[in-house]
């Protein structure tokens, strides 16, 4: 149910807007924001002793590269740090977020401290909601009181017309009630901004979680109903009514689950756009809701609507005909205290925390709140915090060499796609065309964002953190009719990320995620930069626009057909190579990798390698072939993209991953496409019989 609307509106509309995100987004980045993200005061691991090579010391020699490469280049470094007791996740990226840490809350403390700041200037805010954040104290005195209008808003339901009224209340406080809703760019019309709408409201983190019969998925939907047992009581229901609301509840997402599309159905832009009036979405689907009416409210006059799932807004409309007005109640009330849970008092947070945390991530323990509060802090106020961090972190000569490397690996992707022996000249023309019009942004935005409509204040945590939620719809809606401003970053430069946008073309690729922990930027050789930002982010990126799904958009980002019949055909044709690939890999008994679901980040990740290779090996350094710390440049290569993929779960992390994520567990996005390598198979004598060898046949030839 929560999003991460307020930190990242680009992405938090994935579903909706297919947005690509992700270069190296390890899982647990994904969907319940602030009860799982995590991390804890352990001494900070640096990467790899500082003067010991960047690679070498992370190897662990005793595994054979052609069996399981990412344990060879990795193992070393994940036996010498396991993952953290408060954490469900630990590798590379936690650990680029510990050092970022530890500069914010000396922004924030120094902040807090400046008792003149002005009234509505950085220092005020940051330091206020810092400052309402740490005060645990106050959050369990105050209980549930700040969230008291809208409970009480709810409790006057009496009627579907009324749960709706709540319902489009709760939008703007970051809650999906019922449904999902946007504002971002018309998929075919890519310079218009229009509304979206589309399948949500669930509390589980994906459709599968409420049918899958594996047995750790089935404990989690038993721990959910008890979960939802326990907030009721929290919310002063007696223990019989508790019960019988979470049963009812549970029962109301089951069904509302099931008239969801299946995450690899939501890959389609074609069948996710469908355009129309709203007075005819009121009348083909939901009778209920009278979506002008409703829409106008938010002032968005809007001739269209793009609904992603028709057939989900007539499962919902029969659902709200049919379910009791009490159970209406029930789901909106204990979807709003989860929500804000982590910014309420102590009880109700580790509730929250036992559910999202435990049990769905399998944290052990809580993390520090001071982290936590940076972490919603960064959500709320992110670009301000982002405008600091990049003095400090991104010098003007970082910028200046990723800048060029994405121009490398541009002419690197047009070489290749002149080499294409499936691809007819005509496609490989908008391909060219494509490819020449992919905007980059690197590090962080021209033009920082204006937060001065935001209001944050010291009266509580909770109400900051809706406050916060407020003004990023507003901000959101407001863009209705406006054009649009292809300058904005969907994402923070300090976020360990990246992203393409198909509707902008472009590709995003924020200051953070060029950081190797422990090494300056200067102090790496090509090798690795090539394998770990190259190929791991920027070619990654890049492909996205040739993926499965982002093939289907055109130069100007607009949802149109460019490849003739018979390329989109040989397209598919060896996509689905790929889908087998992945379909057979099993992470977790029972669990399989979803093929289908995940073939646009696998593609990405093939293409990444493929390009990031081709312009590596036009470097002073892989053609001197010397050797550094006993490996050739091209196996340093390899190593830097594993660099990327330093990463490790827990099971029930790795669980939601396969179940929710569109991307493959991280061992397999490093053996997965490494094992399509002729390249690989040389630089580290793979042969026939070792685990990632694959037959010719087998093996994938897309770009
Ligand atoms: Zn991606």
């Amino acid at each position: 149910m929560r999003k991460t609307i307020v930190f990242a509106p680009l992405l938090a509309t994935c579903v909706l807007a297919g947005v690509s995100g992700c270069g190296r987004a390890p899982q647990d980045t994904a969907a319940h924001d602030s009860a799982t993200v995590s991390t804890t005061a352990v001494a900070k691991p640096a990467l790899a002793p500082a003067k010991d090579d960047v690679v070498r010391a992370n190897v662990d020699a005793s595994v054979n590269p052609g069996d399981d490469f990412f344990t060879y280049a990795n193992g070393a470094w994940l036996k010498n740090n396991p993952i953290p007791a408060s954490e469900a996740s630990w590798g590379i990226g936690k650990i680029v977020r510990e050092d970022l840490y530890t500069s914010l809350r000396k922004i924030s403390e120094s902040s807090a401290a400046q008792k003149d700041a002005a009234s509505g200037s950085d220092e005020q805010k940051i330091g206020d909601f810092w400052s309402t954040a740490m005060d645990e104290a106050r959050a369990d005195q105050l209980g549930l009181a700040p969230l008291k209008t809208e409970l009480e808003r709810i409790d006057a339901i009496t009627d579907v017309p009324g749960a709706l009224d709540a319902a489009f209340a709760l939008q703007p406080l970051g809650l999906d009630a019922f449904f999902d809703f946007g504002v971002f760019q018309d998929e075919k019309a890519s310079d218009v901004m229009a509304v979206h709408v589309g399948q949500g409201g669930l509390g589980l983190p994906e459709r599968d979680y409420y049918f899958n019969t594996e047995e750790g998925v089935a404990k989690a939907r038993t721990a959910y109903v008890t979960h939802l047992h326990n907030m009721f009581k929290l919310l002063g229901a007696d223990e019989v009514a508790a019960g019988a609301s979470a049963t009812q509840v549970m029962a109301f997402e089951t069904a509302l689950a099931k008239v969801s599309r299946k995450l690899e159905d939501l890959r389609d832009p074609q069948k996710n756009y469908n355009k129309m009036a709203p007075d005819e979405l009121t009348k083909k689907y939901t009778p209920s809701i009278a979506w002008s009416e409703r829409l106008n409210a938010w002032k968005l006059a809007a001739p269209y609507v793009i609904v992603g799932q028709p057939e989900f807004f007539g499962g919902l409309e029969a659902l709200l005909r049919q379910t009791p007005v009490p159970v209406l109640r029930d789901y909106l009330r204990v979807h709003l205290v989860d929500t804000y849970a982590p910014f309420l008092s102590k009880d109700i947070d580790a509730e929250n925390f036992d559910f999202y945390g435990r049990v769905l991530s399998g944290q052990k323990e809580q993390r520090p709140r001071w982290k936590r509060a940076l972490d919603s802090e960064n959500r709320a106020l992110g670009m301000i915090l982002g405008r600091i961090f990049v003095k400090e972190y991104f010098p003007e000569s970082a910028k200046q060499r990723y800048n060029t490397l994405v121009e490398a690996i541009r002419s690197a992707y047009g070489e290749r796609i002149d080499r294409l022996d499936w691809m007819s000249a005509a496609t490989k023309a908008k391909a060219h065309e494509k490819l020449a019009a992919v905007t980059k942004k690197v590090g962080y935005p021209d033009k920082w964002k204006d937060y001065s409509a935001l209001t944050i204040g010291r009266n509580s945590y909770a109400e900051n953190a809706m406050s916060a939620r407020r003004w990023a719809f507003n901000d959101r809606v407001s863009k209705f009719g406006k054009p649009v401003d292809r300058t904005e970053w969907g994402m923070t430069p300090q976020t360990y990320n990246a992203y393409y946008n198909p509707s902008n073309n472009e590709i995003v690729l924020p200051a953070a995620q060029f950081s190797i922990p422990g090494f300056k930027d200067a102090d790496v050789d090509d090798a690795v930069v090539y394998g770990y930002a190259a190929a791991g982010t920027i070619g990654h990126e890049i492909t996205h626009g040739f993926d499965d799904e982002g093939r289907q958009f055109d130069a100007a980002g607009n949802l149109t057909d460019w490849w003739t019949k018979d390329d989109a055909d040989k397209f598919q044709q060896r996509a689905e190579v790929m889908v087998k690939q992945f379909d057979a890999y099993e992470p977790l008994p029972g669990l399989h990798i979803n093929g289908k679901a995940s073939l646009g980040e696998n593609i990405a990740d093939f293409g990444g390698l493929l390009i990031g290779l081709d312009a590596f090996k036009k470097t002073e350094q892989y053609k001197k072939g010397e050797k550094i710390a006993g490996y050739t440049p091209l196996q340093r290569y390899f190593f830097g993209y594993a660099l990327g993929w330093i990463f490790e779960e827990r099971e029930a992390m790795l669980r939601q991953g396969l179940l929710s994520d569109v991307h493959a567990p991280a061992k397999w996005r490093v053996n997965g496409p490494l094992s399509n390598m002729p390249e690989f198979y040389e630089a580290f004598d793979v042969k026939q019989g070792q685990a990632l060898w694959r037959a010719e046949a087998e093996r994938v030839h897309i770009w």
